[in-house]
C-alpha cells in the first residue's frame, strides 16, 4: 500500500470549517488517500496565535507543497496584508485557474465551459502603492503601480497554453488593455503575442481588450474557450464567469506555481450564513478536484465532477444560494450516494 501523500488542510474562517468537513467527507467516500496537516489562517490563527498567517502554517505548506484552504477573512487594520496575496507571494504561486462551466440546467446559459488563467502575482497586487504630499495635504494624490515583467508574462501565457493542449482545448483569448496601458499591458500582449506563435497550428490564439471581452463574456459565453489575462482583470472577469454559471458557491480556483499547489473556493467566508449549516460546499469539493488533478489522480476527480454534477442538475438536493432547502451535510450524503452508487 502506498503512504498516502500529505496535503496541509487550512479550514479557514466563516463557513470555511463546514465547507471543509464537508469536502473531506466526500474525498474519503471516493477513496482519496491524503494525509491531513491541519493549519490555522485567518482570523482562527490570529485568535490562536496573533498573527493571521503563522509560520507554523507555511512551514507546513513549504513542506508539503500542496494545501487544500478554506476562505480566510483577511483582519481589518494596520499591518496586516491580505492572507491570500502573502500566500500567492510566498510560494511563487504564479497561475490563478478558475474554471466555469454550466452544471445548473435552466439557467440563463446553458453552454459555458470557460477556463480563466489569471496571473496572480504582479500587475497592481504587487503592492507598490504611495500617497503624494500636495501643499499640506500628506494624501493629496494616491498612486498604484501596475507591474508587468517580460517573465511573468510569458510563464503565465505559456500555461494557458500548455493547459489548452493537454486538456484537448481548441484556443486561448489574451485579454488586455494594450490601447491604453501601451506600457504595461503591451508587454503583456506583446509577449502573449510571441508564445502564441510557438504553438502556431496546435491552438489558436485571438486578442481581446478587456471591456468588449467584459461585454461578449455577458452575451455570448459559449464562444469563448481559454482566458489569460492580468492580475486585476482576471480577478474581475473570474466573479463575472462565475456568476454566469450560478454564482460563487460553485466556482473553484486553483493557485499553482512551479511546485507547489493552493487549492480553494473563489468565494469569501459568508459571514451572513455562517454557522447556520446551509452553506454550499461545492466550490471547495471542486477545488478538492482540481489538488487530485494535480497530483495525477484524474480519474477519482473526474467520478467526484460527475457525482456532483449529477446532484446538481437534478436539484431535489441542493443548498439554498442554487434554489434548494438542503443543508450543507445533506447535500454533502446526496453526492456521496451518487458517487457509491
Ligand atoms: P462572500 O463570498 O463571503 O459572500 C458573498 C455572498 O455569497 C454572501 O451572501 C454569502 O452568503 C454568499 N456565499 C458565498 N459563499 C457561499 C457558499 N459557499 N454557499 C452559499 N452562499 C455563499 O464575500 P464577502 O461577503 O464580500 O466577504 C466576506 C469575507 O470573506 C471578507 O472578510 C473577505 O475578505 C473574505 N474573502 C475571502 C476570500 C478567500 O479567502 N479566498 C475571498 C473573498 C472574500
Amino acid at each position: 500500500m502506498s503512504t498516502p501523500r500529505e496535503v496541509t488542510l487550512i479550514p479557514g474562517d466563516g463557513i470555511g470549517p463546514a465547507i471543509t468537513a464537508a469536502t473531506l467527507r466526500l474525498l474519503e467516500a471516493a477513496g482519496a488517500e491524503f494525509c491531513w496537516d491541519r493549519q490555522l489562517a485567518g482570523m482562527a490563527a490570529v485568535k490562536a496565535h496573533g498573527d493571521p498567517l503563522p509560520e507554523m502554517t507555511l512551514a507546513s505548506v513549504r513542506r508539503t507543497k500542496l494545501a487544500l484552504k478554506g476562505p480566510l477573512e483577511t483582519p481589518v487594520g494596520k499591518g496586516f496584508r491580505s492572507i491570500n496575496v502573502a500566500l500567492r507571494k510566498e510560494f511563487d504561486l504564479y497561475a490563478n485557474l478558475r474554471p466555469a462551466k454550466t452544471v445548473l440546467t435552466n439557467s440563463r446559459f446553458e453552454n459555458v465551459d470557460i477556463i480563466l488563467v489569471r496571473e496572480n502575482t504582479e500587475g497592481l497586487y504587487v503592492g507598490a502603492e504611495s500617497y503624494i504630499k500636495v501643499g499640506a495635504d500628506p494624501q493629496a494624490v494616491a498612486q498604484s503601480v501596475a507591474v508587468i515583467t517580460r517573465l511573468g508574462a510569458e510563464r503565465i501565457v505559456r500555461y494557458a497554453f500548455e493547459y489548452a493542449l493537454k486538456h484537448g482545448r481548441n484556443r486561448v483569448t489574451v485579454v488586455h488593455k494594450a490601447n491604453i496601458l501601451k506600457y504595461s499591458q503591451g508587454l503583456f500582449l506583446e509577449m502573449g503575442r510571441m508564445v502564441a506563435a510557438e504553438y502556431a497550428g496546435r491552438v489558436a490564439c485571438d486578442e481581446k481588450i478587456v471591456d468588449a471581452c467584459a461585454m461578449e463574456l455577458v452575451m455570448k459565453p459559449e464562444s469563448y474557450d481559454v482566458i489569460v489575462t492580468t492580475n486585476l482583470f482576471g480577478d474581475i472577469l473570474s466573479d463575472l464567469t462565475s456568476g454566469l454559471v450560478g454564482g460563487l458557491g460553485l466556482t473553484p480556483g486553483a493557485n499553482i506555481g512551479y511546485d507547489c499547489g493552493i487549492f480553494e473556493a473563489v468565494h469569501g467566508t459568508a459571514p451572513d450564513i455562517t454557522g447556520q449549516g446551509i452553506a454550499n460546499p461545492t466550490a471547495v469539493m471542486l477545488a478538492a478536484c482540481q489538488l487530485l488533478d494535480f497530483v495525477g489522480d484524474v480519474p477519482r476527480a473526474n467520478r467526484i465532477r460527475a457525482a456532483i454534477e449529477a446532484t446538481l442538475r437534478e436539484r431535489s438536493v441542493v443548498t439554498g444560494d442554487v434554489g434548494g432547502t438542503a443543508t450543507t451535510d445533506q447535500y454533502t450524503d446526496a453526492v456521496i450516494a451518487r458517487l457509491t452508487s
